[in-house]
């Protein structure tokens, strides 16, 4: 892993509302997915904001097993986004 790796800012998105309940993100990554109460996907950490969560990561295996997560939500609402620099 190089310096810039290690530095590079992601945001992990989640539009929550849209979630299926279909658990495969809690599989993939349970240390940063549950399912709440209600049974969607909580986003652990995360910071509510209008219509998604959000959490902001700085190292590269966590943006890795986010990525894994958003590969495999059949509904395409978890998102890793890199952040400007
Ligand atoms: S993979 Fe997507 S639809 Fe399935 S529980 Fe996670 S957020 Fe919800």
């Amino acid at each position: 892993m190089t310096f810039n790796e290690v530095m590079t800012i992601h945001t992990i998105i989640h539009f929550k509302k849209k979630c299926i309940s279909c658990g495969a993100c809690v599989a993939i990554s349970p240390e940063f997915w549950e399912m709440d109460e209600q049974g969607l996907a909580e986003l652990k950490g995360s910071e509510e904001k209008e219509d998604h969560q959000e959490l902001l990561v700085t190292d590269e295996e966590t943006r890795r097993i986010n990525q894994e997560a958003a590969d495999v939500c059949p509904v395409n609402i978890i998102h890793v986004k890199k952040e400007e620099e």
